[in-house]
């Protein structure tokens, strides 16, 4: 399978004044060296507590900032070469005709939409940067974008207020997909909204994705919904990733301790297999001072004296899973004694 998008070593430092006299430049690791590659066509899913990096990482890859260090390369289809996307500006981006095919969706539509435009010109607006259509071809355009997001043509001539939370995630995926994008990096695209409505716009990106062959980059802090829509799934605490498995197998042979801790809080659905929910120490360190060793220590209930000292790598245990932890071998084990004795 072909890689569409590769992350390597992507890092993004924010300087801030720090010190008692605030003279002291300081940065924040919002992301400190990610590496990822995404293969055409699969939904990667990333997921983490809040501040753990996964929405500047969503941000790098659709180019709303720029990664301090580090390469993003993306392979438009058709090309051979990939080209490292993090070096070029928007305005190359656009040139290259790069910028349509990535394209992304925010949580909150209503942020990313003028809220004095008809449904039809927010649609419309990404088509008509890059093609010169006759207003009645792009309105038949913006017509079957609509009902490929089970909206109608008696939408068109509506403004965003008209519409409910739902209905209006429709519009920022039809306006999304406008352009026929190859990858959609989804922020937390259902958690504005109503339980039952998060189903039905998840069922709706999953069908556009095999009818139109989209790769997704999904990131999320819901667990049972990374769950339902990714193929594979990056666990980051810290600005890295410190777990990376297809979905089945993170689930199912967690290994390290985080995951196996976001994990515990899911209900589990079969009463004969109950998990035990694991309350981490304090919250998550601030990412300005990240703790030594292994970020994950000074709340991990199995660290040991290397964990202090030594930063765990990204290895991979096996069959593309990667694990960032000086006991993967023994978790499983030491993940039972603590259901056990709990
Ligand atoms: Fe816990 Fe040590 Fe593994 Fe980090 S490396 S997750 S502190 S056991």
């Amino acid at each position: 399978e072909e890689t569409i998008l590769e992350l390597v070593d992507v890092k993004k430092h924010y300087p801030v004044l720090g010190g008692v006299l605030r003279r002291e430049v300081n940065s924040v690791k919002a992301l400190d060296g990610v590496s990822l590659a995404i293969k055409r066509g699969e939904c990667l899913g990333i997921v983490g507590e809040s501040g753990c990096g996964k929405t500047t990482t969503a941000k790098a890859v659709i180019r709303l900032h720029d990664a301090t260090s580090g390469a993003i390369f993306f392979l438009p289809k058709g090309q051979e070469t990939p080209v490292d996307i993090a070096l070029l500006s928007a305005r190359q981006l656009k040139k290259k005709n790069l910028r349509h095919r990535l394209q992304m969706v925010f949580q909150d539509p209503t942020t990313s939409m003028n809220p004095r435009m008809l449904v039809k010109h927010i649609i419309a607006e990404p088509i008509i940067e890059g093609e010169s259509l006759t207003s009645l071809e792009l309105e038949d355009r913006v017509v079957t974008l609509l009902k490929l997001v089970g909206l109608d043509r008696s939408h068109l001539y509506r403004y965003p207020h008209e519409f409910s939370g739902g209905q209006r995630q429709r519009i920022a995926i039809a306006r999304a997909i406008a352009t026929n994008p190859e990858c959609l990096v989804l922020d937390e695209p259902t958690s504005a909204l109503d339980v039952s409505v998060q189903a039905q716009i998840l069922n709706l990106l999953q069908g556009l994705r095999k009818k139109m062959g989209l790769t997704y980059l999904f990131v999320t802090h819901h667990l049972l919904v990374v769950k339902y829509m990714a193929d594979r799934i990056a666990v980051m605490y810290l600005g890295k990733i410190v777990e990376l498995a297809t979905t089945e197998t993170l689930f199912e042979n967690t290994r390290h301790p985080y995951t196996w801790a976001l994990l515990s809080g899911i209900p589990d659905t079969k009463p004969d297999k109950t998990r035990q929910r694991v309350l981490l120490k304090g919250d998550v360190p601030s990412p300005l001072d990240p703790p030594s060793g292994c970020r994950f220590h000074t709340r991990c209930p199995f660290a040991i004296a290397t964990c202090l000292k030594t930063e765990p790598s990204l290895t991979d245990i096996g069959g593309g899973h990667m694990v960032a932890c000086h006991r993967h071998g023994d978790t499983q084990a030491l993940f039972r004694q603590y259901k056990d004795a709990t």
